[in-house]
């Protein structure tokens, strides 16, 4: 089945496009239009006029609870959450039951995904064995197997030593690093953001230092064995400066930014509400603004959800008790659009549309991010003017742990196309 797409506004920021013009699908791929003519039948239409017309959305930063926690998640509930938001790529994190530590778990993960998911589902494989920061997962095995990426994501390698060695096995296979970064001794059993509201509320405090600590030390790593380590979910003002002068040097380090930790602010937490406990959690407003800046200045390039879903129950518990994390997937797109564009005016759009394509393909290697012809044909149309409110009880995902629920979005997407199939409609 071909498509086309007609009178779209196409910004493909991998070829530094912008521009209206029709784009092209034909079996599954993109193709230059001058192949409409030797085509033996006409092409569907799909009308995208005032639409963004954007290479399918990619979120790197997704945890699909399968397997092992059904309950919470399925791999293709997670895809349709996925397709609702606007993404046609999403990667998935090992922090499930088993862990994926081993070949076989992620060749579970892959055919599950190629069963049900229609999204393109990429997963990551641990670092260490069970995430226990002790062993080594077989990185080479992994990567044999298909993984894009390396992380204990949910926890944090504390042994500077075994990060160091995981590094170099990754640089020997060619996979990135990305690193939850989280020093257990600083943290211990914090719970919310270390300052004022912490103290007043006599909550356990996470201190910014116990993420800015491991970024640090991933910065002397990524240097030390000039391999790429990707910080994920950054939420500390002195990580963004962190990250900015050891780029400044030439160190392979990147970080990646999720909604929460712009829209909201660690006072958030007053009503004891756990839809508001995410790790790492809410921080003040200069580490906002310090965020903002990085996004602005491109410390920071690529953006994701953290999307974390958890039950009713598990949720509803006592704030020290509950398990970290919300959900995302749905809300990502209209709260970066509403922040980043429509409010601060932080970044244009087509940079924003770069830190959810182009950055996030060219860091994991993979062949998606832009409307190249032949590249396949994953789009993702967009309404970014489009007024709309969130209702959390209509969500795709099994889990409705969401502190977004009723909030007015400006900006949404519309369509989102895998492959050159429609696999959501608004
Ligand atoms: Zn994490």
């Amino acid at each position: 089945m071909n498509t086309i797409i007609r009178n779209g506004r196409i910004i493909d920021p991998a070829n530094q496009r912008d521009e209206v013009a029709d784009l092209l699908i034909v079996d599954g791929r993109f193709a230059p239009l001058s192949q409409l003519s030797t085509l033996k039948s006409q092409p569907d239409e799909i009308n995208a006029s005032n639409l963004i017309v954007s290479p399918g959305l990619i979120d790197l930063h997704v945890h699909l609870r399968e397997p092992g926690f059904g309950w919470k998640e399925t791999i293709e509930s997670g895809a349709r959450a996925a397709a609702a938001g606007g993404f046609t790529t999403i990667v998935c994190m090992p922090n499930t039951s088993p862990v994926a530590d081993s070949p076989s778990t992620i060749a579970w993960i892959k055919d599950r995904a190629t069963e049900v998911a229609c999204v393109n589902v990429l997963p990551t494989g641990a670092i260490s064995k069970g995430l226990m920061g002790e062993e080594l997962a077989p990185i080479g095995s992994l990567a044999q197997a298909g993984v894009v990426a390396i992380t204990d994501d949910g926890r944090c390698v504390q042994s500077n030593e075994l990060m160091r060695r995981a590094v170099e096995y990754a640089r020997m296979v060619g996979l990135p690093v990305f690193d939850h970064c989280q020093d257990y001794d600083l943290v211990g059993k914090g719970v919310v953001h270390e300052g004022y509201w912490s103290t007043l509320l006599g909550l356990p405090g996470w201190p910014s230092a116990g993420e800015e600590a491991i970024v640090m030390r991933n910065a002397l790593l990524a240097e030390l064995c000039d391999h790429h380590i990707h910080c994920q979910h950054i939420s500390a003002a002195g990580s963004v400066r962190i990250l900015r002068e050891a780029q400044a040097r030439g160190v392979r380090i990147s970080g990646e930014v999720c909604p929460h930790h712009l829209a909201l602010t660690d006072d958030r937490i007053q009503n004891f509400d756990t839809n508001f406990k995410m790790n790492p959690p809410l921080r003040t407003r200069e580490d906002v603004t310090a965020l903002l800046e990085g996004i602005a200045d491109g410390t920071i390039g690529i953006l994701c959800s953290d999307h974390a879903p958890h039950a009713g129950f598990e949720k509803e518990v006592e704030f020290d008790t509950a398990p970290f994390g919300i959900t995302g997937l749905e809300t990502e797109l209209g709260l970066f659009l509403d922040l980043l564009v429509h409010q601060n005016k932080t970044v244009a759009l087509a940079r924003l549309l770069e830190m959810f394509t182009v950055n996030p393909a060219r860091l994991l290697q993979i062949d998606a991010g832009t409307l190249s012809p032949g590249r396949p044909a994953d789009v993702t149309l967009i309404d970014s003017e489009l007024e709309w409110t969130f209702d959390a009880s209509r969500s795709q995902s099994i889990s409705r742990n969401t502190p977004f629920d009723g909030w007015k979005l400006k900006g949404r997407a519309v369509r989102t196309i895998v492959a050159g199939r429609t696999v959501w409609k608004l």
